[in-house]
């Protein structure tokens, strides 16, 4: 069952005014996943977690946790931990003081509680840390004493908001690694907010994406990275090109692209379509005539595993290609360079008739 959410709903009043935080989101997290709660800053996802803790009453809507609605019970009826962005330790409590403090709430005998303290400064790595405070900890330790503190009474649904936001790259990134591991160790449904996508597609079950307190889309990585439906998706998701295109003469044209596909349903001539496509899809070649299509390479910046150039195109568009090292070397490639290149995977909306997008089949464009 996991945590179930319907038409939950939050409006805040500020003297700016009222401004509506959720909007009637619904959403499923599978029982013993890790899910993402995925969007800008802004875009309701603190509010929701907070919802689902209990930290904040929802206007509308009900909440469901393993099947039980919980929409209206206290925070410690819930069996919820939270973790959260800025440590939120107790500062003057010892680590191992630290981890015990929700089983001394929960009134569990002593041997009890020091033998799970043991065995989660074991689970987080932190053995030896035990009798340290707080200020004698790394951002990454004193990250991984919040989760063991959140995990001590065995909570049923697990809830961080941005828990690595406030560390750098590199520790974040082992962070992310090893929360994947722990999760496959204790399978605790776990609910993570974060606006990095990155972070999201690489140790996330599910994605559900917000935007503007609404869901835009909802799937596991590899769907939304490969299928977005919506223009917000696509864009925040990855790197997306977006070109301008038109319906003319029976035909979608972009640029010197002719796609004649036969079923473009409810197409009226003259409609404005934008056509998608993602840097990593273009091959490009420094032979003239390998590829149909010719471009002048205008810039290359070195993204560590892949080079990134910008494309002029001879009808004046620019967009980028992803590629990597050895082609870019193997085609003796420069800023300046003329090449030929071929757009694969092509995706489209027709504004006029709404915005969900809509996957080209390559075989079906010609030059
Ligand atoms: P996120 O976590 O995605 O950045 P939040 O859920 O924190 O977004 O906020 C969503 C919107 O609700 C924002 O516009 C924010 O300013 C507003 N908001 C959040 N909490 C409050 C509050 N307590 N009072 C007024 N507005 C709030
Ligand atoms: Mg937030």
């Amino acid at each position: 069952m996991g945590v179930l959410v319907e038409n939950l709903k939050k409006q805040f009043n500020t003297s700016h005014g009222s401004h509506a935080a959720v909007r009637s989101v619904n959403f499923e997290i599978p029982d013993g996943s890790l899910s993402a709660l995925l969007g800008p800053s802004g875009s309701g996802k603190s509010t929701i977690l907070r919802m689902i803790g209990g930290l904040e009453t929802p206007d509308s809507g009900e909440i469901y946790l393993n099947g039980e609605k919980v929409t209206h019970l206290p925070i410690q009826k819930r069996g919820i931990g939270f973790v959260f962005q800025n440590y939120a330790l107790f500062r003057q409590m010892k680590v191992k003081d630290n981890i015990a403090f929700g089983l001394q709430i929960q009134k569990k005998s002593d041997q009890e509680t020091q033998q799970r303290v043991e065995e989660l400064l074991e689970l987080l790595s932190l053995q030896g840390l035990g009798e340290r405070y707080p200020h004698q900890l790394s951002g990454g330790q004193r990250q991984r004493v919040a989760l063991a503190r959140a995990l001590a009474p065995q909570p049923k649904v697990l809830l961080l908001d941005e828990p690595f936001g406030a560390i750098d790259a590199k520790i974040r990134e082992e962070l992310r690694e090893w929360l994947r591991r722990l999760h496959d160790d204790i399978h605790v449904t776990s609910v993570f907010v974060t606006h990095d996508q990155e972070e999201a597609l690489e140790i996330c079950d599910q994605i559900i994406v917000l935007n503007q307190g609404q869901v835009e889309q909802a799937g596991s990585p590899e769907s939304i990275y490969n299928h977005p439906k919506t223009e917000f998706v696509a864009n925040f998701v990855g790197s997306m090109n977006i070109l301008p295109a038109k319906y003319q003469d029976g035909v979608l044209q972009m640029g010197p692209y002719t796609f004649s596909q036969n079923h473009w349903e409810n197409f009226e001539e003259g409609d404005e379509i934008k056509v998608f496509f993602r840097p990593q899809d273009i091959y490009l070649s420094s032979k003239p005539n390998a590829y149909a299509l010719q471009a002048t390479l205008t810039r290359v910046s070195f993204l560590g595993i892949n080079m990134k150039v910008e494309l002029l195109s001879e009808e004046g568009s620019r967009f980028f290609a992803i590629i990597p090292h050895y082609i870019y070397h193997r085609e003796k490639l420069h800023e300046g360079a003329r090449i030929s290149y071929q757009i694969e995977e092509i995706s489209y909306i027709n504004t006029r008739l709404g915005k969900e997008i809509k996957k080209l089949v390559v075989a079906d464009y010609e030059i």
